[in-house]
């Protein structure tokens, strides 16, 4: 089974927090491979939640985890590092 964006995104705040079945754990890691734009986003995240970790709290919330990782994908998106195609395009 392989897993899309979508879903990866969906797991991130959960996989990041360690709360996740190994095997999902799995399908995310192997998305993680193959997909430049969730490894941006995965290590934008991590580093943010370190970040907030090293300052004080343990564990972040998921909500404020999923809240980041929305933040990151949409500055990503509007950075147009995007893995999604527009339309037909010529090099
Ligand atoms: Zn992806």
């Amino acid at each position: 089974m392989v897993i899309g964006c979508d879903q990866f995104l969906a797991q991130l705040g959960e996989y990041l927090e360690g709360d996740v079945a190994s095997e999902v754990r799995q399908q995310l890691e192997k998305h993680l491979v193959h997909c430049r734009t969730c490894q941006v986003l995965f290590d934008s995240t991590n580093k943010a939640i370190k970040v907030v970790t090293d300052s004080g709290s343990f564990a972040l919330p998921s909500i404020l985890a999923e809240s980041l990782v929305e933040e990151i994908m949409s500055r990503i998106r509007s950075e147009g590092a995007s893995g999604e195609p527009k339309g037909p395009r010529e090099v």
